[in-house]
C-alpha cells in the first residue's frame, strides 16, 4: 500500500486521515499547531449527512453537540427575521471536536506530527488540507471568544454591524461561542472582545458582552480571508484549501468534512496502486467541484447582499409578508 501525507490537521485533514486509516492506508498528518486549541469558527454545523458522520467516525463526539433550530437575525439589537431551520444544526466547540478527531486518528494507528509545517508543493501522495490561502489584500478579519453568563434569545443569533456580522450560539450548558467576521481595521484586535464589538458598530451586543464573563484563553483571530478565491493549482487539495464559503452559511465545516469523504475513493485507488497520481487528483477535484461548486457560488453571491443594510430591510419586509423563501435559500446553499 502506498503512503499518504496530509499537510494540515484541521477538520478536512483529520477526517481524511481517519477514513484512510480505517481502510489500512499508512497516513502521516503534519500539523503546524497543536491540540487542543481554539479556532476562529462559529462552531455551528449545518446539514452534516449521516454517511459523512459514519465514515469519519464522528458519531461519538457529535453526541456531545447541542442541536440548534431557531435563528434570529438582528440589527441594532432588534430582531429583523426569526425562523427555524428545516433540520437541526449541531453546535460544538472546535477545542473539543479537533481534539477528539486527532485522538481517533491516533487510535487508528495514524502518525500525527504537531508543530511541523509541511511542504505545499505537489508530490505523489501529498494532500493539502492546510486551510485557506492567506490573502494580504483581504478586507476581513475573523474573531471569536467563548463567554459564560450570557443569555441568548434563540439557538443562533446573527447580528449585523456596519459592514460585518457576529454570530452567537450555545455550545454547552455554560458556554456561548461568539464569533464574527469584521472589516479589517474596524476595531482594535488587542481590545477586550466586548469593546471590539462596540468599535465595529455592534453597540447593543457590546453592552451584553460587557455584562458576560469571557472565557480566558479562548480568544482567537485570523486575517487574510478571501471569499473570492478558488485555488486551481496542480496540488491535491481539500477543505478550505480548495474554496472558502462565507461563514454566514454555517457550512464550512460540513464542506471540509465532506471533502474528505469525496476525495477518499480516488485516493484509495492511488494508494492501492490502481491509478496514477494525476488521475486521482483530477477525479477528486471533479467530484468536489460537482458536490460543492453550486453551494459555494450561491453563498458568495448572497454574501454582499446580506451585508447591505437596504437589502436586509427589503428582506425583512418580504419576511413580514411571508414572501421570503428562507427554506428555499437554505436548501440551495446546503
Ligand atoms: C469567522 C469565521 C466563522 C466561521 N464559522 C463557521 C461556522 O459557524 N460553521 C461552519 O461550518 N464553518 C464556519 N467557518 C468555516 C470553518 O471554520 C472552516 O471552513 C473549516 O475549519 C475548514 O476546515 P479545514 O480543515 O479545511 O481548514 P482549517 O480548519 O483551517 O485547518 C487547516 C489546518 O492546517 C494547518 N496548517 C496550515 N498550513 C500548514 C502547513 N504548511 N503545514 C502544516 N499544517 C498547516 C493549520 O494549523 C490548521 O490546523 C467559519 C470561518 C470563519 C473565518
Amino acid at each position: 500500500m502506498r503512503a499518504v501525507e496530509i499537510v494540515g490537521g484541521g477538520l478536512a485533514g483529520l477526517g481524511l486521515g481517519i477514513a484512510l486509516r480505517a481502510r489500512g492506508v499508512p497516513v502521516t498528518i503534519l500539523e503546524a499547531g497543536d491540540y487542543p486549541r481554539h479556532r476562529v469558527c462559529g462552531e455551528f454545523i449545518t446539514s452534516l449527512d449521516p454517511a459523512t458522520r459514519q465514515t469519519l467516525q464522528l458519531d461519538t463526539v457529535l453526541r456531545r453537540a447541542l442541536p440548534a433550530r431557531g435563528v434570529t437575525w438582528c440589527e441594532d439589537g432588534k430582531a429583523l427575521i426569526t425562523h427555524r431551520l428545516e433540520e437541526p444544526a449541531l453546535c460544538v466547540s472546535r477545542h473539543l471536536l479537533d481534539q477528539e478527531m486527532a485522538s481517533t486518528f491516533l487510535r487508528l494507528g495514524g502518525e500525527l506530527r504537531t508543530g511541523v509545517r509541511g511542504d505545499c508543493d505537489d508530490n505523489p501522495g501529498r494532500v493539502l488540507a492546510c486551510g485557506r490561502r492567506p490573502c494580504s489584500s483581504s478586507r476581513w478579519v475573523g474573531v471569536k471568544q467563548h463567554f459564560h453568563d450570557l443569555e441568548l434569545r434563540n439557538d443562533l443569533e446573527v447580528h449585523f454591524g456596519r459592514r460585518g456580522y457576529i454570530g452567537l450560539t450555545r455550545i454547552d450548558k455554560e458556554t456561548v461561542n461568539v464569533c464574527g467576521l469584521l472589516p479589517r481595521g474596524s476595531c482594535d484586535l488587542h481590545a477586550p472582545f466586548a469593546e471590539m464589538a462596540g468599535q465595529a458598530g455592534f453597540g447593543d451586543l457590546s453592552d451584553r458582552l460587557m455584562r458576560a464573563e469571557p472565557v480566558a484563553d479562548s480568544f482567537c483571530a485570523v486575517a487574510g480571508l478571501d471569499y473570492g478565491d478558488t485555488v486551481t493549482d496542480d496540488t491535491f487539495r481539500i477543505g478550505d484549501r480548495s474554496a472558502l464559503i462565507p461563514p454566514f452559511t454555517g457550512h464550512g465545516m460540513t464542506i471540509a468534512l465532506q471533502s474528505a469523504t469525496t476525495a477518499l475513493d480516488p485516493l484509495l485507488a492511488w494508494a492501492r496502486g490502481e491509478s496514477e497520481w494525476e488521475a486521482a487528483k483530477a477525479s477528486a477535484h471533479r467530484r468536489q467541484s460537482r458536490r460543492f461548486g453550486w453551494r459555494v457560488r450561491t453563498a458568495r453571491a448572497l454574501h454582499p447582499i446580506l451585508l447591505d443594510a437596504r437589502a436586509r430591510r427589503f428582506a425583512r419586509a418580504l419576511h413580514r409578508r411571508s414572501l421570503l423563501p428562507v427554506g428555499l435559500l437554505y436548501r440551495v446553499m446546503h
